[in-house]
Protein backbone atom coordinates (compact mmCIF):
# COMPACT_ATOMS: atom_id res chain seq x y z
CA UNK A 1 0.00 0.00 0.00
CA UNK A 2 1.04 3.52 -0.61
CA UNK A 3 1.31 5.82 1.99
CA UNK A 4 -0.37 9.09 1.31
CA UNK A 5 2.23 12.60 1.85
CA UNK A 6 1.27 14.59 4.74
CA UNK A 7 1.85 17.94 3.29
CA UNK A 8 2.86 20.31 5.86
CA UNK A 9 2.00 18.12 8.71
CA UNK A 10 3.16 20.14 12.00
CA UNK A 11 3.70 18.15 15.40
CA UNK A 12 1.27 19.91 17.15
CA UNK A 13 -1.30 18.45 15.61
CA UNK A 14 -0.59 14.88 16.96
CA UNK A 15 1.36 15.38 20.11
CA UNK A 16 0.48 13.80 23.02
CA UNK A 17 -0.79 15.91 25.47
CA UNK A 18 1.21 14.11 28.44
CA UNK A 19 4.57 14.64 26.35
CA UNK A 20 3.83 18.57 25.65
CA UNK A 21 2.88 19.16 29.23
CA UNK A 22 6.21 17.27 30.65
CA UNK A 23 8.42 18.71 28.41
CA UNK A 24 6.88 22.01 28.74
CA UNK A 25 7.45 21.68 32.76
CA UNK A 26 10.51 19.81 31.59
CA UNK A 27 11.88 23.27 29.36
CA UNK A 28 10.38 25.71 32.48
CA UNK A 29 12.98 23.93 34.95
CA UNK A 30 15.97 26.20 35.86
CA UNK A 31 18.92 24.69 35.16
CA UNK A 32 18.18 22.69 32.12
CA UNK A 33 20.16 24.73 30.07
CA UNK A 34 23.36 24.36 31.88
CA UNK A 35 22.57 20.49 31.77
CA UNK A 36 22.04 20.89 27.67
CA UNK A 37 25.30 22.91 27.55
CA UNK A 38 27.18 20.39 29.76
CA UNK A 39 25.90 17.19 27.64
CA UNK A 40 26.89 19.27 24.20
CA UNK A 41 30.45 19.81 25.38
CA UNK A 42 30.98 16.69 26.75
CA UNK A 43 33.85 14.75 25.08
CA UNK A 44 31.83 11.17 26.02
CA UNK A 45 28.56 12.49 24.12
CA UNK A 46 30.86 13.76 20.61
CA UNK A 47 32.62 9.91 21.53
CA UNK A 48 29.89 8.38 21.49
CA UNK A 49 28.61 9.26 17.88
CA UNK A 50 32.22 8.96 16.50
CA UNK A 51 31.97 5.30 18.31
CA UNK A 52 28.63 4.45 16.65
CA UNK A 53 30.02 5.92 13.02
CA UNK A 54 33.11 3.61 13.67
CA UNK A 55 30.73 0.51 14.01
CA UNK A 56 27.82 0.64 12.54
CA UNK A 57 26.72 0.26 9.58
CA UNK A 58 25.59 3.42 7.48
CA UNK A 59 22.86 2.73 5.01
CA UNK A 60 23.31 5.30 1.95
CA UNK A 61 21.59 5.04 -1.16
CA UNK A 62 24.09 2.95 -2.95
CA UNK A 63 25.17 0.68 0.17
CA UNK A 64 21.35 -0.42 0.81
CA UNK A 65 18.92 0.88 -1.62
CA UNK A 66 16.22 -0.84 -0.14
CA UNK A 67 16.40 -0.02 2.97
CA UNK A 68 17.42 3.77 2.44
CA UNK A 69 14.41 4.37 0.05
CA UNK A 70 12.17 3.33 3.04
CA UNK A 71 13.14 5.36 5.30
CA UNK A 72 13.78 8.09 2.79
CA UNK A 73 9.57 7.75 2.03
CA UNK A 74 8.77 7.64 5.71
CA UNK A 75 10.58 10.69 6.17
CA UNK A 76 9.00 12.40 2.69
CA UNK A 77 5.50 11.06 4.07
CA UNK A 78 5.82 13.14 7.46
CA UNK A 79 6.95 15.74 5.72
CA UNK A 80 10.55 15.99 7.73
CA UNK A 81 12.82 18.14 7.21
CA UNK A 82 15.72 17.05 9.18
CA UNK A 83 16.92 14.09 7.05
CA UNK A 84 18.68 11.72 9.87
CA UNK A 85 21.84 9.57 8.89
CA UNK A 86 21.12 5.68 8.92
CA UNK A 87 22.79 2.87 10.59
CA UNK A 88 21.94 -0.40 11.58
CA UNK A 89 23.52 -2.48 14.89
CA UNK A 90 23.53 -5.62 15.19
CA UNK A 91 21.19 -7.12 18.09
CA UNK A 92 17.93 -8.86 17.72
CA UNK A 93 15.48 -6.82 19.97
CA UNK A 94 13.22 -5.24 17.96
CA UNK A 95 14.55 -1.46 18.41
CA UNK A 96 15.26 1.04 16.83
CA UNK A 97 16.71 4.88 18.66
CA UNK A 98 17.46 8.65 17.54
CA UNK A 99 20.58 10.33 18.94
CA UNK A 100 22.86 13.62 18.33
CA UNK A 101 22.00 16.93 18.17
CA UNK A 102 20.04 18.96 15.52
CA UNK A 103 23.02 19.20 12.75
CA UNK A 104 23.83 15.55 12.99
CA UNK A 105 20.57 13.57 14.02
CA UNK A 106 21.47 9.41 13.71
CA UNK A 107 18.84 7.08 13.21
CA UNK A 108 20.18 3.42 14.25
CA UNK A 109 18.08 0.54 13.58
CA UNK A 110 18.85 -2.89 15.37
CA UNK A 111 19.04 -5.60 12.72
CA UNK A 112 16.22 -7.45 14.32
CA UNK A 113 13.81 -4.37 12.95
CA UNK A 114 14.84 -4.57 9.66
CA UNK A 115 15.00 -8.81 9.61
CA UNK A 116 11.66 -9.19 12.03
CA UNK A 117 9.17 -6.78 10.35
CA UNK A 118 7.92 -6.54 7.79
CA UNK A 119 8.07 -3.37 5.46
CA UNK A 120 4.81 -1.64 7.01
CA UNK A 121 5.97 -2.92 10.47
CA UNK A 122 9.33 -1.29 9.61
CA UNK A 123 8.09 2.02 8.42
CA UNK A 124 5.69 2.22 11.56
CA UNK A 125 9.10 1.96 13.90
CA UNK A 126 10.90 4.38 11.85
CA UNK A 127 7.97 6.54 11.70
CA UNK A 128 8.14 6.73 15.19
CA UNK A 129 11.62 7.53 15.44
CA UNK A 130 10.80 10.49 12.91
CA UNK A 131 8.37 11.70 15.10
CA UNK A 132 11.11 12.04 17.99
CA UNK A 133 13.06 14.13 15.59
CA UNK A 134 9.91 16.44 14.24
CA UNK A 135 9.00 16.81 17.88
CA UNK A 136 12.77 18.14 18.72
CA UNK A 137 12.81 15.22 21.25
CA UNK A 138 16.74 13.85 19.88
CA UNK A 139 18.85 16.11 22.53
CA UNK A 140 16.73 15.72 25.36
CA UNK A 141 16.65 11.79 24.93
CA UNK A 142 20.13 11.50 24.86
CA UNK A 143 20.52 12.68 27.67
CA UNK A 144 17.87 10.42 29.09
CA UNK A 145 19.41 7.68 27.90
CA UNK A 146 22.67 8.67 29.60
CA UNK A 147 21.41 9.07 32.85
CA UNK A 148 19.91 5.79 32.68
CA UNK A 149 22.56 4.40 31.73
CA UNK A 150 24.42 6.18 34.98
CA UNK A 151 21.17 5.06 37.05
CA UNK A 152 22.09 1.51 35.99
CA UNK A 153 25.87 1.65 36.80
CA UNK A 154 25.63 3.28 40.57
CA UNK A 155 23.79 1.23 43.10
CA UNK A 156 20.60 3.05 44.65
CA UNK A 157 21.41 5.18 41.08
CA UNK A 158 17.55 6.20 41.17
CA UNK A 159 17.78 7.84 44.68
CA UNK A 160 20.41 10.15 43.42
CA UNK A 161 18.30 11.63 41.09
CA UNK A 162 17.20 15.54 40.95
CA UNK A 163 14.37 17.02 40.14
CA UNK A 164 15.44 17.52 36.60
CA UNK A 165 16.79 14.30 36.10
CA UNK A 166 13.46 13.06 37.19
CA UNK A 167 11.61 15.19 34.67
CA UNK A 168 13.73 14.50 31.88
CA UNK A 169 13.02 10.81 32.69
CA UNK A 170 9.56 11.11 32.86
CA UNK A 171 8.84 12.85 30.01
CA UNK A 172 11.05 10.89 28.07
CA UNK A 173 8.70 7.94 28.75
CA UNK A 174 5.69 10.43 27.63
CA UNK A 175 7.48 11.15 24.68
CA UNK A 176 6.85 7.81 23.34
CA UNK A 177 2.91 8.09 22.98
CA UNK A 178 3.98 11.21 20.38
CA UNK A 179 6.25 9.28 18.65
CA UNK A 180 3.90 6.17 18.70
CA UNK A 181 0.94 8.19 17.02
CA UNK A 182 3.87 9.54 14.26
CA UNK A 183 4.51 5.77 13.97
CA UNK A 184 0.92 5.05 12.74
CA UNK A 185 0.51 7.99 10.83
CA UNK A 186 4.08 6.97 8.39
CA UNK A 187 2.70 3.49 7.85
CA UNK A 188 -1.07 4.18 8.23
CA UNK A 189 -1.93 1.09 8.86
CA UNK A 190 -4.00 0.46 12.25
CA UNK A 191 -3.61 -3.17 12.29
CA UNK A 192 0.23 -3.09 11.12
CA UNK A 193 0.93 -0.65 14.16
CA UNK A 194 0.25 -2.78 16.58
CA UNK A 195 1.42 -5.69 15.16
CA UNK A 196 4.53 -3.63 15.34
CA UNK A 197 4.03 -3.37 19.28
CA UNK A 198 3.24 -6.84 19.81
CA UNK A 199 6.38 -7.99 18.32
CA UNK A 200 7.72 -5.77 20.36
CA UNK A 201 6.13 -6.64 23.43
CA UNK A 202 8.07 -9.86 23.19
CA UNK A 203 5.71 -12.44 21.08
CA UNK A 204 7.84 -15.50 20.21
CA UNK A 205 9.17 -15.53 16.65
CA UNK A 206 7.15 -18.94 16.25
CA UNK A 207 3.85 -17.16 16.35
CA UNK A 208 4.38 -14.81 14.04
CA UNK A 209 2.50 -15.90 11.22
CA UNK A 210 -0.25 -15.67 13.77
CA UNK A 211 -0.44 -12.45 15.79
CA UNK A 212 -4.06 -11.28 17.44
CA UNK A 213 -4.32 -8.37 17.33
CA UNK A 214 -8.18 -8.76 19.32
CA UNK A 215 -6.49 -10.12 22.55
CA UNK A 216 -3.88 -7.71 22.49
CA UNK A 217 -6.06 -4.85 21.84
CA UNK A 218 -8.03 -6.68 24.93
CA UNK A 219 -4.90 -6.94 27.00
CA UNK A 220 -4.36 -2.98 26.23
CA UNK A 221 -8.03 -2.24 27.51
CA UNK A 222 -7.84 -4.03 31.12
CA UNK A 223 -4.86 -2.46 31.53
CA UNK A 224 -6.13 0.62 31.16
CA UNK A 225 -8.78 -0.09 33.69
CA UNK A 226 -5.92 -1.72 36.13
CA UNK A 227 -4.05 1.82 35.66
CA UNK A 228 -7.07 4.29 35.71
CA UNK A 229 -6.84 2.40 39.87
CA UNK A 230 -3.74 2.80 40.59
CA UNK A 231 -2.49 6.55 42.27
CA UNK A 232 -1.42 8.96 39.54
CA UNK A 233 2.07 9.41 41.64
CA UNK A 234 2.49 5.37 41.46
CA UNK A 235 2.55 5.57 37.54
CA UNK A 236 4.70 8.78 37.58
CA UNK A 237 7.25 6.48 39.52
CA UNK A 238 7.23 3.40 37.93
CA UNK A 239 7.26 5.57 34.56
CA UNK A 240 10.64 6.82 34.93
CA UNK A 241 11.83 3.10 35.81
CA UNK A 242 15.00 2.19 33.05
CA UNK A 243 14.41 0.00 30.50
CA UNK A 244 14.71 -0.31 27.08
CA UNK A 245 11.13 -1.18 26.13
CA UNK A 246 9.16 1.26 27.85
CA UNK A 247 5.52 0.25 28.34
CA UNK A 248 4.55 -1.84 25.06
CA UNK A 249 0.95 -2.71 26.20
CA UNK A 250 0.51 0.99 27.61
CA UNK A 251 1.66 2.41 24.45
CA UNK A 252 -0.95 0.29 22.45
CA UNK A 253 -3.70 1.26 24.61
CA UNK A 254 -3.02 5.15 24.35
CA UNK A 255 -2.39 4.68 20.44
CA UNK A 256 -6.14 2.80 20.20
CA UNK A 257 -7.65 5.86 22.14
CA UNK A 258 -6.01 7.83 19.66
CA UNK A 259 -7.50 6.34 16.66
CA UNK A 260 -11.16 5.79 18.57
CA UNK A 261 -11.44 9.47 19.21
CA UNK A 262 -10.85 10.22 15.21
CA UNK A 263 -7.60 12.26 15.77
CA UNK A 264 -6.07 9.85 13.17
CA UNK A 265 -8.48 9.98 10.21
CA UNK A 266 -9.03 13.61 10.85
CA UNK A 267 -5.60 14.93 10.16
CA UNK A 268 -4.92 12.00 7.76
CA UNK A 269 -7.75 13.37 5.65
CA UNK A 270 -6.70 17.05 6.25
CA UNK A 271 -3.13 17.12 5.31
CA UNK A 272 -3.28 14.16 2.68
CA UNK A 273 -1.79 15.79 -0.62
CA UNK A 274 -2.93 15.74 -4.14
CA UNK A 275 -1.29 15.09 -7.02
CA UNK A 276 -1.13 18.16 -9.66
CA UNK A 277 -3.48 17.36 -12.44
CA UNK A 278 -0.58 18.08 -14.72
CA UNK A 279 2.70 17.01 -13.85
CA UNK A 280 1.92 14.23 -11.01
CA UNK A 281 3.81 16.78 -8.25
CA UNK A 282 2.22 15.88 -4.86
CA UNK A 283 0.80 19.24 -3.11
CA UNK A 284 -1.71 20.39 -0.07
CA UNK A 285 -5.05 19.97 -1.37
CA UNK A 286 -5.24 24.16 -0.62
CA UNK A 287 -2.76 25.13 -3.14
CA UNK A 288 -3.42 27.32 -6.00
CA UNK A 289 0.60 27.23 -7.86
CA UNK A 290 2.43 24.11 -8.70
CA UNK A 291 5.74 25.75 -8.84
CA UNK A 292 6.81 22.08 -11.23
CA UNK A 293 4.75 23.20 -14.06
CA UNK A 294 4.21 27.28 -13.06
CA UNK A 295 0.35 27.22 -12.89
CA UNK A 296 -2.91 26.08 -11.30
CA UNK A 297 -2.34 22.25 -9.90
CA UNK A 298 -6.37 21.49 -9.75
CA UNK A 299 -8.00 23.75 -12.72
ZN1 LIG B 1 10.68 6.33 21.05
ZN1 LIG C 1 2.19 20.74 -11.59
Amino acid sequence: MRTKRLINLPPEEYEHPFDRAALDKLRAMPGLDTLTNFMLNWAYVKWHLVELKGSDFHVTRESCPELYELVRDVADTLNVDDFPEIYTEWGYAINAYTTGFKEQTLLVLNSGAVDLLNDTQLKYIVGHEMGHIKSGHVLYHMMAQLFSTMIGMVPLGETLLTPIQYALLYWNRMSEFTADRAGLLACQDKDEAIKSIIKMAGVPMKYFDRLDEKSFIKQAEEFEKLNSGIADSAIRTISIMASTHPWTVYRAGELLKWIASGEYDRILNKYEGVPCIHCGNILSKDSDYCHIHGGHPFE
